[in-house]
């Protein structure tokens, strides 16, 4: 059977008869109720475009091949790609015979969607695939997402972008080269609890936000050798769960932040911790004079994000996991959130599929990755030299994707 690609979803012609089909009012019926709501709940702030309404309505989904099959995507991306509306697992990229077995049986993958490491730039023959998601020790993300470029795929990307902005820089060009998009995996953009501290804190809603405070970290075993490997990790729970202390304090002020300082923690498992740091804090000013104190480790399970306003405060914890968020403001529950948990992961995916089949662009891109990337470096050189490290050249580089 003949492949439809994604240009074909937005051809002319399909929209005129959906728009038609639409304006006779047999749109919704089609789609079936279920279909329409779940394709509302896709996109909470802006309406899903045609050609995934379109998408749905056929039940076309877009492939998604992962590459790495460690804990993300073994835990949660797969799972997460059987309940996404407009995207399917059609593809693996592993270094493991024993994994492309398993993944294989356990999620239909056919033999010629499988890949390694030697054959992945094949991958550009393979029309089941649209998006490819590096999900690498992150030293290794620029790597895969520039090959998958050159391979005309769409791309996503984990946290962190990348070990270095010239990486970042390189990633964003391969993309931009290819006629690819690029999105970082930043799924926190999607969770109700997060979306409710953006509305709260960037329309002011409780006044102007005043300060900020933020925590991050987990307590680890020995079971993560890649993490504390500098040349894999790039550093340690700063990249790793700092980063959403970083996040997170920017997308609830709305503003980013002019300049930082920052301490490492004196390490209790200086041995195991002999590459990266086991912990760090660091403060972020803003131009008018909010803080944001925030902290991250190896050592500690926390997991808090909390903002106060001239009129009242917002507080999640926990803050930053896949579920169970708990979110309480200085009026009461947080309002607007689900009861049950949703899924992050298959709303991110779900909506990088809606900007690739409306030419849309994505809410977390490539140039957000690097952002982030410019702004952890700056904490480490602020706790490096023990002085206040400006971040307004990052504000200058960046007006385009600011503080979202
Ligand atoms: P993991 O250690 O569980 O898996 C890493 C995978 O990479 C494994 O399949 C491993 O075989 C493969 N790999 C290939 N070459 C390797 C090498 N040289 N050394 C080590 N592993 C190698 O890690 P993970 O927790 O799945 O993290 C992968 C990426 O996903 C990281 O960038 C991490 O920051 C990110 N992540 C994001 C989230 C999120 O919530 N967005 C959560 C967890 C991890």
């Amino acid at each position: 059977m003949k492949k439809t690609t994604s240009s074909e979803f937005s051809s002319a012609a399909s929209r005129r008869d959906f728009l038609r089909h639409l304006s006779l009012g047999v749109g919704a019926g089609l789609l079936g109720v279920p279909a329409l709501a779940n394709a509302l709940a896709l996109a909470p702030e802006s309406a899903l475009g045609l050609a995934s309404l379109e998408a749905l309505q056929t039940g076309r989904k877009l492939g998604v091949a992962l590459v790495g099959l460690g804990g993300y995507s073994s835990g949660q991306l797969a799972p997460a790609l059987q309940k996404t509306q407009l995207c399917r697992l059609t593809g693996i990229v592993t270094g493991t015979p024993e994994k492309a077995q398993k993944w294989k049986q356990q999620y239909s993958i056919p033999d010629k969607n499988i890949y390694n490491y030697q054959n992945f730039d094949s991958i550009k023959d393979n029309p089941d695939i649209d998006i490819v998601y590096v999900v690498l020790p992150n030293s290794m993300h620029a790597e895969y997402v520039e090959r998958a470029a050159r391979a005309g795929k769409h791309v996503i990307c984990e946290k962190p972008m990348a070990t270095s902005v010239e990486d970042c820089r390189r990633m964003i060009d391969a993309c931009k080269k290819a006629g690819k998009k690029l999105s970082i995996g930043y799924r926190l953009h999607f969770d109700p609890y997060h979306l409710e501290a953006m509305r709260i804190g960037q329309n002011q809603v409780y006044g102007p936000v005043k300060k900020l405070m933020s925590e991050n970290g987990f307590t680890m075993g020995e079971n993560r050798p890649w993490r504390i490997q500098k040349k894999l990790s790039g550093g340690g729970p700063l990249m790793d769960m700092g980063i959403y202390c970083v996040q997170g304090v920017i997308y609830t002020k709305g503003q980013l932040p002019v300049s930082v300082t920052a301490k490492y923690a004196q390490k209790t498992r200086p041995q195991q911790f002999n590459e990266v740091e086991e912990g760090l804090s660091w403060q972020f000013q803003f131009a008018d004079g909010s803080t944001a104190d925030c902290r991250t480790s190896y050592a500690e399970s926390v997991s808090h994000l909390r903002m106060e306003a001239a009129n009242g405060w917002l507080d999640l914890q926990p803050a930053f996991a896949y579920n169970g968020l708990h979110g309480q403001t200085s009026k009461g529950p947080l309002a607007n959130v689900p009861t049950q948990d949703v899924s992050q992961q298959a709303r991110q995916m779900d909506d990088f599929a809606d900007c690739i089949l409306n030419n849309k662009p994505t809410r977390v891109p490539g140039e957000m990755g690097m952002r982030d990337v410019q702004l952890l470096k700056g904490i480490y050189q602020a706790a490096d030299s023990g002085q206040k490290v400006s971040t307004k050249d990052i504000v200058a580089v960046l007006d385009k994707v600011g503080a979202r």
